[in-house]
């Protein structure tokens, strides 16, 4: 009995793990280099940034159990930083909260969960089909490989992609939708200090956050910034040229950091980046056909509604 889990994000990862800890042979296919998906750091020969999820905060039992043995492997560490709002009013400090980072970059902890795990990166699934009792899966080199239950750990709308025609689950997930996101990652100055590290910004303009990715525990290298256009922004902005929107961005935060001068890195576009309208379950399962659907897309638009969906599905197929 082969489980196969598509996607390496938080979601499949807790998936795979809690179905290979009891047993289970799992097999994952991760279309990409690395593991994490959106929880991701992207690295140049001086610095690092961390492009996707900024930080995570903790609300269930089940989630802060598990962040607690994170953070005793040394995994995680809260991120203690100056947060601030910027409005068209002015600078107010933000909401006190517990906000936790993967050490010493957000795909770290994506790494780690992979660790033990068979997971086949740049491994792209690009058809799914039903034969008989079990699945055949087949990725973007023309390789297939049988699977006797199968898992979907990736945004919705890829899920529906892969799903259509296939099941009836295609449907549901036509109705999960997430905002766009174009991060930009950037350059300082050595010594660069606005009085704050992170700043959720609503001045009308077209950031949402602004941070010293270097103010995070464990990061070492040359000043590194990241800045997020707002969904509103992105989603108009969305089809834009990548060179005007990075420059349109530099300038937005330069403009926030009172006309310092900033040299921009990179900057990268999320297509389904955070959840607007979630499906409303925790999980999507179909006993019959042993076929699974998880990931932040059924529940919300944190990192912690990902691992709650793939914990509640591995819990789910373990009853099975
Ligand atoms: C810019 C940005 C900022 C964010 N900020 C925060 C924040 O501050 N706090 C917070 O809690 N959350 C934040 N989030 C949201 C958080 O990152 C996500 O909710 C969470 O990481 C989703 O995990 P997942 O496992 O469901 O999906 P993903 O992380 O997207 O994992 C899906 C995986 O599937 C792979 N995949 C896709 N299609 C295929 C295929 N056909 N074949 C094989 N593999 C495939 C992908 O490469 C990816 O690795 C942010 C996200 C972004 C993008």
């Amino acid at each position: 009995m082969v489980t196969a889990v598509i996607g390496a994000g938080l979601a499949g990862l807790t998936v795979a793990r809690q179905l290979a800890a009891a047993g289970r042979a799992v097999r994952v296919f991760e279309r990409s280099r690395g593991f994490g998906g959106r929880l991701a750091t992207r690295r140049t020969d001086t610095a690092a940034f961390d492009h996707g999820a900024q930080y995570f905060t903790v609300q269930s039992e089940v989630f802060r159990d598990t962040v607690a043995g994170w953070r005793e492997a040394g995994l995680v560490l809260p991120w203690s930083a100056r947060f601030v709002e910027i409005g068209a009013e002015g600078t107010t400090p933000a909401r006190e909260s517990i906000r936790y980072v993967a050490v010493p970059g957000m795909s770290c902890l994506g790494r780690t969960l992979a660790e033990g795990l068979n997971v086949m990166t740049q491994s792209r699934v690009v058809a799914l089909t039903p034969t008989g009792d079990s699945w055949r899966i087949t990725l973007d080199n023309g390789e297939t490989y049988p699977a006797d239950s199968l898992v979907l750990a990736v945004p919705a709308p890829q899920a529906m992609t892969l799903l259509e025609g296939v099941h009836r689950f295609a449907t549901l997930l036509g109705k999960v939708q997430y905002a766009s996101c174009w991060s930009v990652m950037l350059q300082a100055e050595e010594g660069l200090d606005p009085g704050w590290d992170g700043a959720f910004v609503c001045d009308g303009g077209p950031l949402s956050w602004l941070a010293n990715n270097r103010s995070k525990p464990g990061r070492n290298g040359a000043p590194s910034w990241v800045a997020h256009a707002s969904p509103a922004w992105s989603d108009a902005h969305r089809s834009h040229a990548q060179d005007w929107v990075a420059q349109t961005l530099l300038r937005a935060a330069r403009e926030l950091l009172g006309g310092t001068p900033l040299m921009l890195e990179s900057v990268h576009r999320w297509l389904y980046a955070r959840v607007s309208h979630p499906l409303g379950e925790p999980y999507l399962w179909d006993e019959m056909l042993r076929l699974g659907v998880c990931g932040d897309g059924m529940i919300g638009e944190r990192v912690e509604s990902a691992f709650l969906s793939g914990h509640q599905l591995a819990e789910r197929m373990l009853q099975g």
